[in-house]
């Protein structure tokens, strides 16, 4: 890919920093109304990396509004058409809704899909790409102007001058701080591997495995290769050495299908381990005239869920329609009302998303959680149906997702009690009752304690998302009868 020559002294309508998922896309977008863009990336060849390989429908749906379909063509893309959900020995297959003709999810390699918007980004005229690394947000007058950037193999700084700059430097952001006040957290720690030439319970499709092991999720990324991401939880990441190998091999291996342990394997003694942080980022951004926070800049969720470029793809859509209602970028008032109504609408298009994400990592750490989750949509119809529409983003209903949350807790205390090995007598007393033995030796309210587990796991995520009307709805949905 080549760098592009412009002109030192022009001011450009929109400068973008990072051409990743989400600044390639964005310019992409912005393109099509006619505006003047430059964007600056620090690394233009194809990159080898572990992020953003599974495209969910709903993501799929918004590239499909925007007219980018294409961006999945000959890239070996997979489709993929739902999960086969794997908790200890059992398995529950939920395809993704696709009644109204929605579209299926996508795997493929993060590399071949962004080389494909930055082809196509290239090859508009009214895109001017950089490649170099941006340095400093130019300021004047509490205006940001611009950008300083070192361009590729250069000693010397440069200038760009745009009426508008969008931030979209990534997960490791250099300038978030400047444009909102970030509070972010290391979760823990994806492994990835490729496994090779191998088959899995369900073709096409992505594979959640659940239990007393580190979680870990495999889907389909070329016609001949599968990833699988092993998450390790805390804010370390363990160390890469003898121990770390002896454990995959010795410990995990086994909980790979066995049509899939050889590729496995072997891609553990092959040793190309790639490590990647997994943040949760709630998105508090601070108005700047003159810049605006896209992407993972801006917010993160956890990545088990495959829902990050989902939510990316909501937003450049959602920052595209508000821009294009600019004549002018010169207009500072006109710009800074479509930043700004951006920023106040976009939870209708990744709440939903980002709640699903690092509400399931909590419940996948949680042993009666998650034995209630596996249960609770094994049971078929609008439980798995719901849940995978939501998972897809397809859904954005976090009602839904609330009712679901509270009801997969509930179900579980349910069947956890019905299970409980000493029956209540009549007149046993309250104290009594909370103390008594179920099977598994636990009492019936460390049971109860679902629900509490639960509420702990998804207040926190619904106070960072435009809380007033849903944590109303959660105090609502408690105050109901277990099903
Ligand atoms: C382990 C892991 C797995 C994931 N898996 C999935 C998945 O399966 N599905 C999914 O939808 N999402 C997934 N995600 C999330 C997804 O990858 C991100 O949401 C998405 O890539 C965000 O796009 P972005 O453009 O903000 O960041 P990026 O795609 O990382 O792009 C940032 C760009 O900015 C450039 N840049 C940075 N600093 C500068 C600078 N100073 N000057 C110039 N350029 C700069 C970088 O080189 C890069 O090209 C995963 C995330 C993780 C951590």
């Amino acid at each position: 890919m080549e760098k592009a020559n412009h002109d030192t002294n022009k001011k450009f309508d929109v400068c973008i920093i990072g051409a990743g998922i989400a600044g390639a896309t964005m310019a992409a977008n912005l393109a099509k109304t006619g505006k003047e863009i430059v964007i600056v990336e620090r690394n233009l060849s194809e990159r080898d990396v572990i992020i953003g390989e599974l495209l969910q429908p709903g993501g799929v749906q918004r590239l499909q509004e925007m007219g980018f379909e294409s961006f999945l063509d000959n890239i070996d893309a997979q489709p993929v058409y739902g999960y086969d959900i794997i908790f200890e020995e059992k398995d529950f297959h939920i395809p993704y809704p696709n009644k109204n003709g929605e579209p299926a999810g996508y795997g493929f390699r993060n590399g071949a899909f962004l080389q494909n918007i930055r082809k196509h980004i290239l090859a508009q005229n009214n895109i001017t790409v950089i490649e170099g690394r941006v340095t400093e947000l130019n300021e004047k007058e509490n205006l940001i102007i611009g950008v300083s950037y070192l361009p590729k193999g250069a000693a010397k700084e440069e200038k760009l001058q745009a009426d508008l700059t969008i931030v979209t430097d990534g997960p490791m952001s250099k300038f978030r701080e400047e444009l909102s006040n970030p509070v972010k957290k290391v979760n823990g720690h994806f492994l990835g591997l490729l496994l090779k030439n191998c088959e899995l319970p369900y073709p096409n499709h992505g594979h959640m495995f659940m239990g007393n092991h580190p979680p870990f999720v495999i889907y389909p990324v070329t016609s001949d290769a599968w990833r699988i991401l092993i998450d390790f939880k805390g804010e370390q990441a363990p160390k890469l050495g003898h121990d770390f190998k002896k454990f995959l091999l010795e410990t995990f291996a086994g909980h790979i299908p066995q049509s899939a342990r050889a590729s496995f394997v072997d891609a553990v003694d092959e040793g190309n381990f790639k490590m990647f942080p997994n943040h949760r980022l709630p998105a508090a951004p601070i108005k700047k005239v003159g810049a605006v926070l896209l992407g993972d800049s801006l917010n993160m969720r956890h990545p088990l869920t495959g829902g990050g470029m989902t939510a990316v793809f909501a937003d450049v859509k959602n920052l595209g329609e508000n821009l294009a209602t600019v004549k002018e970028f010169s207009d500072k008032k006109a710009v800074s009302k479509a930043v700004q109504k951006y920023y106040d609408t976009r939870h209708l298009g990744t709440q939903a998303t980002n709640i699903l994400a690092d509400g399931l990592y909590g419940v996948v750490y949680n042993p009666n959680l998650r034995r209630a989750f596996f249960e609770y949509v094994s049971r078929g119809g609008k439980y798995s149906e719901e849940t995978i529409s939501i998972l897809a983003g397809l859904n954005m209903d976090k009602k839904l997702l609330l009712n679901h949350f509270i009801g997969l807790a509930r179900y579980g205390t349910k069947l956890k009690l019905k299970s409980a090995v000493n029956p209540l007598k009549k007149g046993d007393g309250a104290m009594k009752m909370m103390k008594t033995a179920t099977k598994s030796g636990e009492t019936v309210a460390g049971t109860l304690n679902m629900v509490k587990d639960a509420l702990l796991i998804i207040t926190p995520l619904l106070l960072t998302e435009k809380p007033d009307a849903a944590t109303k709805l959660m105090l609502k949905t408690l105050s109901r009868k277990p099903e």
